[in-house]
């Protein structure tokens, strides 16, 4: 049996062999710690339908009947990404990808919503969006979904192009291009280069991309492109005013309220807005879908802590949302006095020790007087300035004897910062 075939009979693909439902295929997937071939027995034993895997000796000593349930293939990851695009051909439904530097998800997530008032929409769940969280998406796509919608992730060049050549999307969106990634793409005109090969794969499959006009950096990347098909949005005629705690987006005589934080997210829904329109949902439909979003997994989420109220942004920090983040928060309106705990940026290589010194800088400018930084890039660059601490655990321990109360507390950092556990002292 091709595996195409066995997936057909049993259309779930597993990855974690602690996740074992019976049925399923299991992937016997590499990490850099692990070798999934280890775990294929597990999972069959468990009830997995099948396990594909790259490693033959799994099956050493297996009788013929137990090494029917192997699939022994070249690469458990390309096989997999080649099962996905397979089934993403036959599925023939509209795919829209959405990449870009900051943004995604939000993005995806407003305008999967949107979309659902008029179809039924797949879509990638959380941040699934790498070589191995996109293949995952589609093989989730089921015969009665009728648009899917695919978030794409990269650090390097080659990758969206890869991700772009297993989703075959017929639209795309790039939410914007900024500082992130640095190390990986080598400055800003690699990430330009990285995220146009969406649009490169746009242009030769006679697919439509939706761009900001207001990015300089997509016009020009747009513009480079002849002949590819290409609509443009822009926030213009749109204002933005965070009121009772979130975002308020006006439009003409409409009102959206938003459950977002954070007045750039006025691009997000401006995406959402041209999205929903381009494909004919009810504009009081695209209202509904952008105020009904809510942000989880400590995204620009507004909390209220112990002793203070939060706005935790600890899932991810590049030099562009940093900014993007102090820039609103300073100027938003709190009766409560501000305090900001920044964590460092990872992934920027050489421009780490610059875009962290920038930080600071915009800092000293906004008036923020209530700062803690955490890590060694804030350190370094805060040396003098600011209060610093080596990680999360220090500021921990410097909180628990000196409590703050009654701020308005902005936390940023990359996820690897975790200071998400600084939240449980605030
Ligand atoms: P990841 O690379 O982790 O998948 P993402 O691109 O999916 O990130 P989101 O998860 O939507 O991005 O948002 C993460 C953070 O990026 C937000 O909490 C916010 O700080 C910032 N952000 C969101 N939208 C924008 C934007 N349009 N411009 C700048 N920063 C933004
Ligand atoms: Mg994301």
């Amino acid at each position: 049996m091709e595996l195409y075939d066995l997936y057909c009979k049993f259309p779930r693909i597993l990855t974690d062999s602690r996740q074992v439902v019976a049925g399923g295929i299991f992937f016997a997937l590499h990490g850099e710690t692990f070798d999934g071939n280890r775990y294929a027995a597990a999972a069959v034993g468990a009830g997995a339908a099948a396990a594909v895997i790259d490693d033959p000796a799994v099956t050493d000593g297996m009788s013929a009947a137990e090494k029917a349930n192997y699939f022994v293939v070249p690469d458990t990851l390309k096989a997999l990404q080649e099962l996905a695009a397979r089934h993403r051909r036959q599925l023939g439904i509209p795919i829209l990808a959405i990449t870009g530097s900051n943004g995604k998800t939000t993005t995806k997530e407003l305008i999967s919503r949107t979309l659902k008032r008029k179809y039924r929409v797949a879509v990638t769940q959380g941040n699934f969006n790498n070589h191995i969280g996109v293949p995952l998406t589609l093989l989730a796509m089921d015969r009665s979904a009728e648009f899917g919608v695919v978030e794409m992730g990269a650090s390097h060049c080659g990758e969206i192009a890869l991700l772009c050549s297993i989703a075959q999307p017929d639209f795309g969106l790039i939410t914007n291009i900024g500082k992130a990634h640095l190390e990986g793409f080598g400055g800003i005109e690699g990430v330009m280069r990285g995220k146009g090969e969406l649009l490169d794969y746009l242009q030769t499959h006679g697919g439509t991309a939706f761009y900001s006009s207001e990015s300089e950096y997509l016009a020009q990347m747009i513009g480079k492109r002849k002949g590819l098909q290409a609509v443009p949005y822009s926030t213009a005629g749109m204002t933005a005013a965070e009121k009772g705690n979130y975002l308020t987006v006006r439009k003409g005589a409409t009102e959206i309220r938003t459950h977002l934080v954070g007045d750039y997210n006025i691009g997000n829904v401006a995406a959402a807005i041209a999205v929903g329109g381009h494909f004919g949902v009810p504009e009081q439909q695209i209202v509904a879908a952008i105020e009904s979003y809510e942000p989880d997994n400590n995204r620009s989420q507004r909390k209220a802590g112990a002793r203070n109220t939060l706005i935790m942004d600890a899932y991810n920090a590049n030099p562009s949302s940093m900014r993007a983040a102090l820039a609103n928060f300073a100027k938003e309106p709190s009766e409560q006095p501000k305090a900001v705990v920044l964590g460092d940026m990872g992934e920027l290589g050489k421009y780490a020790e610059a875009e962290h010194a920038g930080i600071v800088e915009l800092l000293q400018q906004l008036g923020i007087g209530e700062v803690y930084l955490v890590g060694k890039l804030f350190s370094e660059a805060g040396r003098g300035i600011y209060p610093a601490f080596a990680d999360a655990a220090a500021l921990n321990e410097y909180l628990q004897e000196h409590p703050i109360h009654g701020r308005l507390i902005l936390v940023k950092g990359s996820r690897t910062m975790k200071l998400e556990s600084v939240a449980e002292r605030l």
